[in-house]
């Protein structure tokens, strides 16, 4: 029988793609399950962006490219870099991949010796460990609780660096919890890398263009031009453009480990797709106006949710700066009982019984280092959110 390679035997597929499986099979039995577990925006993809990618199938631009993003594509990342970031990136300084996923899987891949190190805040996207157990190194997951907006301290950094640390990982605005960093958060951070300069630093900016209330965004390679050297900053086109399945993500970096990634990548996907570089091209050089019509949706929905949430009993929520995700703690809720004398010892449990009992699916804290909390993700219409907000709560007022 089948026995899988050693260094994937205890990892399963994401826990979050279950639910939603689960979720999505109730659907079909025809109950009215309102699914809240999806990252990616319910937004359609431009038309300008389409069709760039209609015209380059029309002109025959189907065919392999340069491994890591034809020419054209290069330009245009260097372009959003100093554009948007004030970074200058040469072209041997930028990476093109199928997603940024694909991006921080070569970096690792690239990087990491057996037993390497990877620091990574928690709660966290959960694809941030198995990407590091795949590549061989072991992530050290630093918990960050409520108290400090879920953000990693500078204390709690330099107590997690040992000298197998190889990279330090943020998230920013985050998935799960929407917190931001913002440059007061950054900058005793880049000081203790100063003080550890064998750590370097890879910042996951994928939410950039989701925040609220102002926040003002800032990248940690522009703060400061002497982490420049050991700094790979990751995007890409999904959240920013609702383009989560044409997979694109980029990345700039230090040539040294941007080559050593394409290596990676030469012997996976060997370039991404030339129709998606096309329309990730027409993303990064067309109009963004319509990116702040979008985010005055999230902002709206994210209030109508952290409210909601926040007006039922035994829950609590910290009203997040960025993304489509609002993090609930559900502490007030672990040990009630059901009307069918079901005890809940866990937010997995919670989420569960919020399936079976509200036909709401949310998605467990535990699945991103944090129990006692849950996810809530807003990129749906208000109405469902409305509807999803009134089930949950008519559910936990049965709750003893
Ligand atoms: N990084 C974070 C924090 C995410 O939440 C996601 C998607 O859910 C990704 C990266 C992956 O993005 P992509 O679609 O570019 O692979």
């Amino acid at each position: 029988s089948f026995r899988p390679a050693d260094r994937i035997a205890d990892l399963g597929v994401s826990e979050i793609l279950a639910i939603t499986a689960r979720a999505s099979a109730l659907k079909r039995e025809g109950r009215p399950v309102i699914i809240l577990g999806a990252g990616e925006p319910d937004f359609d993809t431009p038309d300008h962006i389409k069709e760039a990618a209609v015209a380059a199938i029309r002109e025959g631009r189907t065919k392999y490219t340069v491994l890591d993003g034809s020419p054209e594509m290069k330009r245009a990342i260097r372009d959003k870099f100093r554009r948007e970031n004030g970074l200058e990136f040469k072209a041997d300084e930028v990476t093109a991949a199928a997603g940024a996923k694909q991006i921080l899987y070569n970096a690792m891949m690239a990087s990491l010796n057996e037993g390497d190190e990877v620091i990574i805040p928690t709660p966290c996207w959960t694809s941030y460990f198995d990407i590091v157990r795949i590549a061989g190194g072991v992530p050290v997951g630093v918990p960050c609780d409520e108290g400090t907006g879920f953000r990693l301290t500078p204390e709690a950094l330099e107590a997690a660096i040992t000298p197998r640390t190889r990279w330090l990982l943020l998230n920013s605005p985050s998935n799960p919890t929407g917190s931001a960093y913002g440059e007061n958060d950054y900058r005793p951070l880049i000081g203790v890398l100063h003080r550890n300069p064998h750590v370097w630093l890879m910042v996951d900016d994928i939410y950039e263009h989701i925040l609220y209330d102002g926040f003002r965004y800032v990248t940690p390679a522009a703060l400061d031009a002497g982490l420049r050297e050991r700094c790979l900053t990751v995007n890409g086109v999904s959240k920013a453009y609702a383009m989560t399945g044409w997979r694109l993500g980029y990345a700039g970096g230090p040539a040294p480990l941007i080559a050593a990634m394409a290596v990676v990548q030469s012997q996976s996907t060997s370039c991404p797709s030339s129709v998606t570089q096309a329309a990730a091209i027409a993303a990064l050089d067309g109009p963004q106006d319509f990116l702040a019509g979008r985010t005055a949706s999230f902002a709206a929905r994210r209030d109508l949710v952290v409210d909601g949430l926040n007006a039922i009993q035994g829950i609590t929520c910290r009203k997040p700066e960025g993304a489509f995700y609002a993090f609930a703690s559900c502490e007030g809720l672990i040990g009630c009982v059901t009307l069918q004398g079901m005890r809940l010892d866990s937010d997995r449990d919670l989420c569960a019984w919020l399936l079976e009992a509200a036909d709401v699916a949310v998605v467990p804290g535990a699945c991103f280092g944090l129990p006692g909390y849950f996810r809530v993700s807003y990129a749906t219409s208000d109405d469902e959110l409305g509807e999803a907000l009134a089930c949950i709560a008519r559910a936990c007022a049965t709750l003893m």
